[in-house]
């Protein structure tokens, strides 16, 4: 196979939620595991709804995934290219103008649906006369552009069955029927496209080997195979991966806020945490944090996709946001990770990884490293660690030290087991839980505890 080529294709018009993200890693896994190119496409038709302040948001919300596209292209530069192809399909009639409003249009699809016909357009656009063409012009009609399905012979009304097949990388052979749908709307009124023409000319211009998207397009792949073979293109392959919903099993983008990935790594969560999530989530792997995007491209398997829907939760996210952090190697985390002045970084990372929800939590230890805490002493433990702290071993200090000091502790005040290490752990930290003393007391240092404790 040659080099595939992908693209992930968001329109600006909002911040990518999980859910998309989903899309990015999946095209990005693909490009990865086979050597291809992933390409960042804009679909910026809508002028009035896109901006550049989205555009620019998409892009370091990719870059925080680990996700650099080789190739970044706009819809709104290519307006030349496709207006030429507009034209040539109108000069064939291929795309022909409508006039209904979008009330003639429901009252047709209701009178169809009462005759018990399924409710697609019956091109009778196509039966105008010039001079009721130019009555509606006269009128301030706009026309809308649908493209001509080849779903008849001769007769563009004696319409019938004819089957588009395409092998789904996620879900195996689809067929579907041209002949039980709506010829589609490529031009609005306004004169601007919907996405479907630009994504067909730029998939095909720049050499798109690999269309990877949600199931919600599915519905429109027909159409569209129909329309690149119409231009002479030969189309793509086409993935569909199931969706992910909220957990109540709404659409994620209700919930655009919480779930966008601003909204994510605003929160401290790891992007890895997410990437696996993202794309383990709704598979037959489990959900496990991976650390390293090779990694995740080595599992990616459309096979492993389930078909239905994946509910995502943030919950989920969080209990893999910490499992992920316990197990993450210093050098992952070394220029994020606030270490206290005049302590060892990676030492520091090992005494405190296994008790973080969040990377951001690491401040709270270094704080304690630096300046130490309030010691907790309940009643029944002063005299106790009056005499503890009179037994603080010299310096220098390892992760002996911790022992040696518990140890000479127990033979002095005969505390052993719980009683002993508490009352020692709440009155260095401030805190009944913690990393593991042994670890983080060396860091914290004896003038420090000292410094508290007197
Ligand atoms: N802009 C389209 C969307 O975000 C792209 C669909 C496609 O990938 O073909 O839905």
């Amino acid at each position: 196979m040659t080099s595939p080529i992908v693209r992930f294709a968001p329109s600006p018009t909002g911040r990518i939620h999980i859910g998309n993200a989903r899309t990015a890693l999946y095209n990005w896994l693909y490009a990865q595991q086979h050597g291809g190119d992933f390409i960042l496409r804009f679909d910026d038709t809508d002028k009035a709804r896109s901006k550049q302040e989205f555009a620019d948001g998409i892009l370091t919300d990719l870059a925080w995934l680990g996700i650099e596209p080789s190739r970044i292209e706009r819809q709104s530069a290519r307006f030349a290219e496709y207006e030429v192809v507009t034209e040539d399909l109108k000069a064939k009639g291929l795309l022909y103008p409508c006039y209904e409003t979008g009330e003639e249009l429901e009252r047709k699809r209701a009178r169809r649906r009462a005759r018990g016909l399924p409710p697609v357009y019956d091109r009778s656009a196509l039966k105008l006369t010039q001079d009721e063409k130019d009555a509606f012009e006269a009128e301030g009609r706009k026309p809308h552009w649908r493209f001509l399905l080849p779903n008849y012979k001769d007769d563009v009304f004696a319409i019938e069955r004819t089957e588009i097949h395409w092998d789904d990388l996620f879900i195996g052979p689809q067929t579907v029927d041209l002949g039980s749908m709506s010829d589609p709307v490529l031009v609005r009124e306004d004169e601007s496209w919907l996405y479907t023409l630009p994504s067909i000319i730029d998939d095909a211009a720049f050499g798109v080997t690999h269309v990877i998207r949600g199931a919600d397009h599915i519905t429109n792949t027909g159409a569209q195979i129909a329309i690149f073979q119409a231009l002479g293109f030969t189309p793509p392959a086409f993935g569909h991966h199931n969706l992910l919903t909220g957990s109540e099993g709404e659409g994620l983008s209700k919930r655009l806020g919480s779930l966008s990935l601003e909204g994510l790594r605003a929160d401290g969560l790891e992007a890895m945490a997410v990437a696996s999530l993202a794309s383990l989530i709704g598979t037959s792997d489990a959900v496990e944090p991976i650390s390293r995007m090779e990694d995740l491209a080595k599992l990616f398997d459309p096979h492993k996709v389930s078909k239905s829907p994946a509910r995502f939760n943030v919950a989920e996210l969080e209990g893999l946001n910490a499992k992920l952090l316990h197990n993450l190697p210093y050098e992952s985390v070394a220029a994020r990770l606030a270490v206290p002045d005049n302590t060892d970084g990676r030492l520091f990372w090992e005494a405190i990884q296994g008790n973080l929800q969040k990377l951001a939590d690491a401040e709270i230890w270094a704080q304690i490293v630096t300046s130490g805490a309030d010691p907790l002493i309940d009643e029944e433990d002063r005299e106790m660690v009056h005499q503890a702290i009179a037994m603080l071993p010299q310096e220098p200090w390892s992760t002996a030290t911790w022992m040696d000091w518990a140890n000479a502790v127990k033979a002095e005040t005969g505390r052993k087991g719980k009683g002993l290490f508490m009352p020692l752990r709440k009155a260095v930290t401030g805190s009944a839980s913690g990393p593991e003393m042994s670890k983080l007391l060396p860091l914290i240092g004896r003038n420090t505890v000292l410094d508290r404790l007197s």
